[in-house]
């Protein structure tokens, strides 16, 4: 299990993102990763190997402005753990920014698809293929959601992906097909938060949404609206989980057995992970 957090508000995104990505550090991971987008048409990513503190020495004295942002700690299936396979990934022209937990199980045909299309793959990651797809999708006239959505139709896998737009600053896109971590949306006051799980956005909010399998949240600092993958609206409303009767042991489950058994999915894909690293392919 690894992490994901996202940011859209009024305040520098940078910090808050670190310190939730702090928060997962108990997932486990190999290299982290941050995108923000400074309003202004940049996008700024940054990635390293190793723990966060190796992401925050990097960013010493020039830590990305701007007050919307995702970020990523990684647990390498797809490719070596290095600075170049380690999340954000980005499309060709640097204009779209995912980030993604689980696999791509039909990679490598997409893969060679939009290699001969002309995209320049740089990674070794099934990942990547997500931000070629929405920046095909974008091409063809789709906004960043609807793009998204495009995308997620054609993978097969387990994920949980936030990705972001360089015209679209202060929108962010999250979603979750299967059963890759939790996508947990978090409402806060003229500000919006995503994260793979609670502990992530504790200090910031206590209202929660939990994504549905093939649930899609496009969110700005205003708020959140959710379609499915296939373009059907939905709507949800978040429920309030009290601070005070938090156990970050339990997450939002009433008991340890109900947790065990809804994290049976992650905890197969985390063993099949382990036995990958020890026999790579
Ligand atoms: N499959 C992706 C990769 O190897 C995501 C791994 C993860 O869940 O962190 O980069």
């Amino acid at each position: 299990m690894c992490g994901i957090v996202g940011y859209a508000g009024n305040e520098e995104a940078a910090p808050i993102i670190l310190k939730g990505l702090g928060r997962l550090e108990y997932r486990g991971y190999d290299s982290a990763g941050i995108a923000v987008s400074d309003g202004e048409g940049n996008l700024q990513v940054s990635k390293n190997v190793g723990k966060l503190a190796a992401l925050q020495d990097k960013l010493k004295g020039k830590l990305p402005t701007g007050t919307a942002g995702v970020g990523h700690t990684r647990w390498a299936t797809h490719g070596g753990v290095s600075t170049l396979n380690a999340h954000p990934h980005t499309d060709n022209s640097g204009d779209i920014v995912v980030i993604h937990n689980g696999i791509v199980e039909n990679y490598s045909e997409i893969k060679a698809e939009l290699v001969d299309r002309g995209h320049m793959y740089r990674s070794e990651t099934d990942t990547e293929v997500i931000p070629h797809l929405i920046a095909d999708a974008v091409a063809g006239g789709l906004d960043l959601a609807d793009a998204t959505r495009s995308a997620l139709g054609r993978i097969k896998g387990a994920a949980a992906v936030l990705a972001m737009r360089r015209q679209e600053p202060g929108v962010l896109v999250a979603a979750r097909i299967a059963n890759a971590g939790g996508v947990v949306i978090g409402y806060g006051e003229g500000a919006m938060f995503v994260a793979s799980d609670l502990p992530a956005m504790l200090s910031h909010t206590s209202r929660f949404v939990f994504l549905e399998d093939g649930d899609v949240a496009r969110l700005t600092p205003e708020g959140a609206s959710y379609a499915r993958v296939d373009g059907k609206p939905v709507s949800k409303e978040p429920q309030t989980i009290p601070l005070d009767s938090f156990d970050p042991n339990k997450g939002r489950f009433e008991h340890y057995l109900a947790k065990e058994i809804a994290e049976q999915p992650e905890a197969v894909l985390d063993t099949f992970r382990e036995a990958a690293e020890l026999d790579p392919p």
